[in-house]
């Protein structure tokens, strides 16, 4: 939609998938949105410079990033050989530059940042600015003696970044970022709600928690939850198991229908090879689904499922695999989902072809090596911290934030000496927000189905000046009110083509500057002018235009600029 829209509107031209153009009303937008995050870093006392695009290889090999980030990263050489890289990021850059510069604890904290150009080779370039191979990017680094000291910065940070969407005209929304796999929690993304977003996030309306669905955590309903049955299996008392045939299917589905049985009260375990550790069976209740990447995060290893030819090999029978009568000769562990603690006579299968064995309980009929949280969340669940209930949304991640600690100081030595005359390791965040990206986050989010409905703040123009009919009076008048409008610090686009009325209107909404004003034959038989505001009234309805006289436009727009 964003593509659509900016390009039809006149604001930007695509040259190839990722690649754009910025014409002459999407720059006056980009410049807006810049300077509002300048102003933001500037309160945090960032420092803008301008870095270099063209890295030597010979940086990014240091950091071991020339070979980690080897997929995204374009590269290039002069005629004398030379490699270089395209930055896709600047931590390679910055870091040694901040270490010419900075050598004694009294030089810190520092922050630095820039609006740059950002070049990475992205394999689904296809949302319009949203991922560009080429995109812009304000970047912030900074630098700080102690841990604590950078925990505090990065605290400040959230609240610009919040600073910076809200006067964009965007609500956002601070969640915890995976941060990869193997990371704990030093990251945060700041997503903005719309359904071009890539991401799935989960908001609760109660507390306002909003997290990523990968790595969200919430309270799924119990069995007392679940009506009558589940009331009275809390209640139940643990039977002695029992194998049965059970000739179905492999499928949780299947269990239900042949032993007439809910989900939930079938025991599911899915079995992974963990790297260098063997098979690892992941036992979770039957209606939860596993989040792989949680499985990943407990291990600390790379895992992927086990394939059917595996299991056979170990000598598992796939459909039928359970904790419980696991012959000897089988190398594998369990590890549960919590979900699994509270069923009372559960159902799993025996680990032999069509037998099942029912009426299982933990901890009389089997154990578990450990247990942990595996349950990938989703918006039927509860919040895990008030209880609220969830709901799922698309959403753009419209920035991100780092605590990188020593990584990047770690790779070029850069120490200070602190206040015992000691080197000590200096420790680093990094601070991104897609500038280009932004500004067509703001076009997903605001919008209808005629066009951009610009916030005034990153507007190009406040003002659509249109002159309908070929009256020559009409234009003085209008000529004269573009001066008077323009003198008054108002930013006016004037439309004095000669087209219909309804090309102009079209184009008008299209464009979507916060007012347009018609000046009209007609709208001279009454000294005035017609207004029309291009957001929606409060009651979600267009806004109505209405008549303003001649005499108090000026004194007008400046007050509903300001507003
Ligand atoms: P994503 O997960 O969307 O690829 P990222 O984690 O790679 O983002 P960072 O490297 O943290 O992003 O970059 C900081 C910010 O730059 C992001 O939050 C996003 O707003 C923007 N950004 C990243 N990649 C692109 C891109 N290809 N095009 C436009 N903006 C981008
Ligand atoms: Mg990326």
């Amino acid at each position: 939609m964003n593509a659509r829209l900016l390009t039809q509107g006149g604001f930007i031209e695509k040259q190839a998938a990722g690649i754009y153009n910025f014409l002459p009303l999407g720059l006056r937008v980009l410049g807006k949105v810049n300077n509002i995050i300048r102003d933001e870093m500037n309160k945090v006392e960032g420092q803008e410079i301008f870095m270099p695009v063209l890295h030597s290889r010979e940086i990014w090999k240091a950091t071991g990033r020339d070979q980690s980030m080897d997929g995204v990263l374009y590269r290039t050489r002069g005629t004398d050989d030379q490699e270089f890289v395209l930055g896709p990021s600047h931590e390679e850059v910055v870091t040694p530059l901040v270490k010419t510069f900075i050598k004694s604890y009294k030089d810190l904290p520092l922050a630095v940042y820039q609006i740059q150009t950002k070049f990475r080779n992205e394999p689904r370039a296809k949302s319009g600015v949203l991922r560009g191979r080429e995109f812009g990017m304000k970047d912030m680094y900074s630098f700080h003696l102690t841990e604590e000291d950078l925990d505090a910065y990065y605290d400040r940070c959230k609240i610009a970044y919040t600073n910076v969407y809200e006067r964009c005209g965007l609500k956002s929304y601070m969640i915890e970022a995976s941060g990869g796999a193997f990371s704990d929690k030093f990251s945060h993304e700041f997503s903005i709600l719309t359904p071009a977003g890539e991401d799935t996030i989960l908001i609760c309306d109660k507390c306002g928690a909003a997290q990523n669905i990968e790595i969200a955590q919430g309270k799924y309903a119990e069995p007392e939850d679940f009506g009558e049955d589940g009331k009275a299996n809390a209640k139940e008392k643990p039977l002695p198991m029992k194998e049965v045939e059970a000739k179905r299917g492999p499928s949780i589905e299947a269990g239900c229908e042949l032993h007439g049985c809910p989900a939930w009260k079938i025991l599911k375990t899915v079995v992974y090879e963990v790297e260098d550790d063997g098979l690892v069976g992941i036992c979770i209740r039957g209606d939860l689904q596993i989040n792989e990447l949680k499985v990943e995060k407990y291990f600390k290893k790379q895992i992927r499922p086990a394939s059917p030819e595996m299991l056979k090999k170990a000598g598992l029978v796939q459909g039928f695999i359970g904790p419980v009568n696991m012959p000897a000769k089988v190398k594998i562990s369990f590890i549960g989902d919590h979900s699994i603690k509270n069923v009372t006579n559960i159902i799993t299968g025996a680990n032999a072809k069509d037998v099942d064995i029912i009426n299982v309980n933990i901890g009389t009929d089997y154990t578990v090596e450990d247990f942990a949280d595996f349950v990938q969340v989703r918006g039927s669940f509860k919040c895990g911290k008030c209880g609220g209930a969830l709901r799922e949304e698309k959403a753009i991640e419209a920035g991100n934030i780092f605590k990188l600690g020593t990584k990047f100081t770690d790779a070029v030595s850069f120490t200070v000496t602190n206040k015992d005359q000691k080197q000590v390791p200096v420790f680093m965040g990094c601070y991104g927000i897609g500038n280009t990206r932004l500004v067509g986050t703001i076009v997903e989010a605001c919008h209808d189905e005629n066009g951009i409905i610009w916030p005034k703040s990153v507007a190009p123009y406040h003002v659509h000046l249109i002159t309908l009919g070929n009256d020559e009076e009409a234009t003085k008048k209008a000529d004269k009110l573009y001066e008077e409008l323009t003198e008054a610090g108002i930013e006016v686009l004037y439309d004095d083509r000669t087209d219909s009325a309804g090309v102009k209107f079209k184009d008008s909404d299209l464009i979507g500057l916060p007012l347009r004003i018609v000046i009209s034959k007609r709208t001279l038989e009454r000294d005035s002018v017609e207004w029309k505001e291009r957001a929606p009234s409060t009651d979600g309805k267009p806004s109505e235009a209405k008549n303003v006289a001649f005499k108090d436009v000026v004194k007008e727009v400046v007050k509903f600029v300001k507003d």
